[in-house]
């Protein structure tokens, strides 16, 4: 069976580089646009490679210095995303025309060569070499689990540029046989715990937080709009009725893909095998009074991330529930007086911190406990929180490189509006 790891790794680019790689950035997706472009002139939307290639592929090449390889790779960025939105229409769902604007370049063993320190990347102006920055070797790391080792080899990888630094998200994978399975996946599983609410749609033990803000707005105006047309009552208002219906499901879905895609991307930059949630049925107790569509929301949430989680070789888990929003996190101390509304503060310890933030590092620490006993839990194991990991005694490791630091981990919470724009609170 074949098993897939997706490994972040930090470059150190200089100045001259960084140029160039920035250069390559715009004219990749400059190139998928491009093709976008072409596949959307018409009523019929071109979605075949083969033909998407003849048509775009020597235009691209005149308009840009890219690399025959990235140029196909870019069609094939362009290509999925098209085929994706006219998949969507089919299930008569709404998707508008896509456009790329996060600075991303896809690469292959084609225009990339992969060493264990470094990489060879083709950009605009020939190949360049770029250094990786890897933590300690003795250290139990993504790196060292799979980068670092022969039976994982590495097959493509994405280039990432955010906040002014360079990162490559390596594509690897393994053959193993069918009994290690169970080892080489679950051997020392590192936990993005999530937990899913009312006010804060999600949040991540890593301190990421998808505000239903956006949400709460859409279910308004769409409420308002069914509830005009509900005044006239006539045969054209109900059909009307129905079409708000439509769009308001697709509006919806697409929030939720967008913070799906946010939670796979929080697990992969942090090395993370698992993502844990509270389970669906825990979550339906808790908001029995709640309005039927959240519960809907998290039922489609959790199904998005289940199958995005499985392209990136990530598995995902249901926790059980009990107590995660009145238990707290560093001390254990359980009392539902530690949480009031958003506030948690713990009546035994003083511990701090935001109630969904909270609960999200105890479902970490749940599937840890859990998944623990049974196999004699030798092997190290971690909740990821946005600096260092908990371990399953509830211990904070802080992040590689920073041993000098002593006390609690900072926990300064990342707040994001379902567009993913960060926002402050
Ligand atoms: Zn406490």
């Amino acid at each position: 069976m074949e098993v897939r790891r997706t490994v972040p790794v930090k470059l150190d680019v200089d100045s001259d580089d960084a140029a160039l790689l920035r250069e390559t950035v715009d004219e990749f997706l400059w190139a998928a646009n491009y093709v976008v472009d072409h596949a959307w002139q018409g009523e019929y939307k071109t979605t075949s490679k083969a033909q998407l290639q003849e048509e775009t592929y020597d235009d691209v090449r005149e308009q840009t210095r890219l690399h025959a390889n990235l140029v196909q790779n870019a069609r094939n960025k362009a290509a999925d995303a098209v085929q994706g939105v006219v998949a969507r229409w089919k299930q008569d769902e709404y998707a508008g025309k896509p456009r790329f604007s996060n600075p991303t370049v896809v690469y292959d063993k084609r225009c990339a060569t992969f060493h264990d320190k470094y990489v060879s990347l083709a950009t605009v102006d020939g190949r360049i070499e770029v250094e990786y920055v890897l933590p300690d070797d003795d250290r139990d790391t993504p790196h060292s689990r799979y980068l670092d080792n022969d039976d994982y080899e590495v097959t493509g990888a994405e280039l990432h540029n955010k906040d002014c630094e360079w990162f490559l998200h390596l594509r690897t994978k393994a053959e193993v046989e069918t009994d290690t399975v169970e080892q080489a996946t679950t051997g020392h599983p590192t936990v993005l715990g999530v937990d899913l609410n009312v006010n804060q749609l999600a949040v991540t033990s890593t301190g990421t937080f998808w505000s239903g803000h956006e949400f709460d707005h859409w279910r308004r105006e769409y409420g308002n709009r069914r509830g005009s047309l509900q005044q006239c009552g006539s045969r054209h208002a109900h059909e009307n009725i129905q079409a708000v219906g439509r769009k308001e499901t697709g509006r919806f879905k697409m929030m939720l893909h967008r913070i799906a895609n946010g939670i796979i991307e929080e697990a992969v930059e942090n090395g993370c095998t698992v993502i844990g949630f509270e389970a669906l049925t825990g979550i339906r107790d808790r908001l029995s009074s709640a309005w039927w569509g959240h519960k809907w929301a998290f039922e489609r949430l959790y199904e998005y991330v289940e199958y995005k989680a499985e392209l990136y070789g990530i598995d995902v888990a249901q926790v059980d529930p009990e107590n995660t929003s009145r238990r707290c996190s560093t001390c254990g101390f359980t009392h539902p007086d530690n949480r009031n509304g958003e506030d948690f503060v713990c009546l035994k310890c003083g511990y701090e911190n935001h109630a969904d933030y909270n609960a999200a590092k105890n479902i970490g620490l749940r599937y840890l406990r859990r998944n623990q006993t049974g196999d004699g839990g030798g092997a190290p194991v971690g909740v990821r929180l946005n600096r260092g990991t908990l371990n399953a005694n509830g211990e904070y490791d802080p992040p590689a490189g920073d041993s000098g630091q002593s006390g609690s981990p900072r926990e300064s919470p990342t707040l994001n509006e379902a567009n993913g724009e960060a926002v402050s609170e």
